[in-house]
């Protein structure tokens, strides 16, 4: 069996903050029918889950950063806890916190440029020791993105110059860039030659670092992929120099996990897939959401759940609800996220003003993220980008139409109905193009044999990881031979 070796700053269920974290946690689990053995090594925070779990330190080394010196330990999972090798990496003073990326006030952490280069340097000092046992070494996201780097130039760590390095963008828009001479400092040695190679206008940009160094670029999903080279301001034409490393391939859910039968989040499951079934499991959810959050009965549930950021358009949608509440459109509105401090008032003020109507918890909470998923008769995701959503995929599992923009991998996975597709598609991204999906999904709701049929049609979608699986170890045995 060949080894690949994950670096990721999230793995499912140590450690997650969104999609990077869920794919993370499954896609290695899905290898070894392909002969592939993935293991995972992530940093070592003070939360939650690792407390209860057993390590045993495999590896101990000191490196320098900046004028200090950076201690740290390879520790390895010896409980039970994930269904693959994984290793975490203790950095004292630097990723023991409760936070994977934020401090208190909600801003990411104000060393965040020398947190990113120790672990990256820790993971680099542990490879070189261990060179022999990783056949590929693949990075995630910006936060990864220096390993490329440093396997290629970094005279210390030249024993790994010739191992393939594949990087995933799980969102392009975040680049890990950093002022030189805040940062130099920070680095291993590189001659001076090669500290080019690092620079994207004039910063250390690591995701544009990783994209010139990685033997592969990966997006989450194909349409994502065509939209960076197409429209990603000044990275565009650094994408379509490397277009033929490039490739698209859509997450997959862990089915395992995100199971209706079996879910553990889950008080209510559902029972087999026949048809009545699953109108009992979305009744007996939907009810408990509405009990919980005092909502009127008899109405669509219409539910969001996603970071208050930019991308995400909650904003948006905070603006539509309203607007179409205003309007005596009637439906229910659930909203589950967190970010943004003027969106989340924003959000609670709308909660406030509608209630019995609009639900809202400001939270980041997985259990409850399951009940949205069960209990909701549909999940909108207003993004206005989406590198490949896994919201709409884990709520079709869940028997929730979604009704979503079209954008990235939305657009590969939501097909609106009216072309014999699955969902409602937001064409126009402004508040009256969602006042039209949400009355579009109030009308569908109303047709009741029409509502059952499509619930029916969602649930029966193969969204597993098993045809990405096979995917990403064809693009692996492709870098072993
Ligand atoms: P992102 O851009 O945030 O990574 P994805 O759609 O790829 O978006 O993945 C989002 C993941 O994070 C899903 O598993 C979703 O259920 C979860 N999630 C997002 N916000 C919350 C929240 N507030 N509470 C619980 N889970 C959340």
């Amino acid at each position: 069996m060949k080894n690949v070796l994950h670096v990721s700053s999230e793995c499912y269920p140590a450690a997650k903050a969104g999609g990077m974290g869920d794919v993370v946690g499954a896609l290695p689990a899905y290898l070894p029918e392909h002969d592939i053995l993935a293991s995972v090594v992530i940093p070592k925070y003070k939360i939650k889950w690792f407390l209860d779990k057993i390590f045993t330190t495999i590896y101990e080394g000191t490196f320098p950063i900046g004028d200090q010196k950076q201690s740290f330990t390879v520790q390895k999972l010896t409980s039970t806890g994930m269904p693959f090798p994984f290793y975490c990496i203790d950095l004292p003073g630097l990723f023991d916190r409760d936070s994977i990326y934020l401090a208190e006030n909600g801003q990411g952490f104000k060393d965040e440029p020398k947190r990113n280069i120790a672990f990256q340097t820790a993971v680099m000092e542990w490879l070189i020791v261990r060179y022999e046992k990783f056949d590929i070494v693949h990075v995630h996201d910006h936060m990864m993105g220096l390993i490329p780097f440093f396997m290629k130039f970094c005279p210390k760590y030249k024993k790994l110059k010739n191992n393939p390095s594949i990087l995933s963008i799980h969102n392009g828009s975040y680049r890990g860039q950093f002022v030189w001479n805040e940062v130099k400092s920070f680095l291993p040695e590189i001659a001076d030659s090669d500290l080019g190679v690092l620079d994207w206008d004039g910063q250390i940009n690591s995701l544009a670092t990783a994209i010139k160094c990685a033997w592969a670029i990966i997006t989450v999903s194909p349409a994502y992929m065509l939209e960076l080279v197409r429209d990603s301001d000044t990275l565009s034409p650094l994408y379509a120099t490397e277009l033929n490393k490039c490739q698209g391939i859509l997450n997959g859910i862990d089915s395992k996990n995100w199971d209706p039968r079996s879910d553990t989040y889950l008080s209510e499951h559902l029972k087999s897939y026949k048809k009545e079934d699953w109108i009992t499991f979305k009744a007996a959810n939907k009810a408990l959401l509405q009990e919980k959050y005092k909502l009127k009965k008899d109405r669509p549930l219409i539910g969001f759940i996603g970071r208050f950021a930019f991308q995400k358009g909650a904003d948006l949608l905070a603006d539509a609800i309203r607007a179409g509440l205003a309007s005596k459109m009637k439906f229910n509105a659930f909203i589950l996220g967190s970010g943004d401090k003027e969106l989340e008032q924003k959000v609670m003020h709308l909660s406030n003003a509608f209630p019995g109507v609009v639900g809202t918890e400001i939270a980041y909470n997985e259990q409850l993220a399951r009940l949205v998923y069960a209990g909701c008769d549909f999940l909108i995701m207003p993004s206005r980008f989406e590198p490949c959503g896994l919201n709409q995929l884990y709520s079709m599992r869940y028997g929730t139409v979604p009704i979503a923009s079209h954008v990235g991998g939305l657009k590969d996975t939501v097909i609106d109905v009216i072309n014999g597709g699955q969902g409602i598609v937001i064409n126009t991204l402004d508040q009256n193009g969602l006042m039209n999906g949400i009355s579009r999904a109030i009308k569908l709701f109303k047709d009741k044999k029409k509502f059952l049929k499509l619930i029916h049609t969602i649930t029966q979608l193969d969204y597993s990881w098993n045809n990405s699986a096979s995917l990403y170890a064809k693009l692996y045995s492709k870098y072993l031979n």
